[in-house]
């Protein structure tokens, strides 16, 4: 009874949640999945902004400087090891690191950035630039 209850709540939370956000859930033997389905229909560089369309007819802009000091690779945020705690390296930026030349959409996972000064290894979940496109707002 009390476990109905408790997952009646969660769905009930989560299915506020992702009202807004274009995230549909869905139940399957009694537990509870969320599935993530943000996806950008548009991305442009506009000026010294990343704009995204998402399908949920949200947009996002996300100044170039902060896309870049986020990105998710390891070059840029350190790698974990079992062995090893992450590491933040020391970065040096050029203005050519603040430049977006391309994107490339991989897969439905994320969005490839190739910068000004070279680098390219950085593949942005699209969950986190939707969060970093919140964050402007
Ligand atoms: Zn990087």
């Amino acid at each position: 009874m009390a476990l109905e209850h408790l997952q009646q709540q969660v769905k009930i939370r989560i299915s506020q949640r992702t009202k807004k956000k274009g995230i549909k859930w869905f139940c399957c033997c009694g537990l509870v999945y969320i599935l993530f389905m943000i996806f950008p229909r548009h991305v442009d560089i506009v000026g010294h902004y990343l704009a995204i369309q998402w399908n949920d007819q949200s947009e996002s802009l996300i100044l170039l400087e902060k896309l870049r000091k986020n990105c998710p690779c390891a070059l840029c945020q350190g790698e974990s090891t079992i062995l090893t705690q992450k590491k933040a390296p020391s970065l040096s930026y050029s203005p050519q690191s603040m430049e977006l030349k391309e994107t490339r959409i991989v897969g439905s996972y994320g969005l490839q950035c190739f910068w000004a000064d070279g680098h390219q290894t950085g593949i942005y979940p699209f969950s986190l630039l939707y969060e970093l496109g919140k964050e402007n707002s």
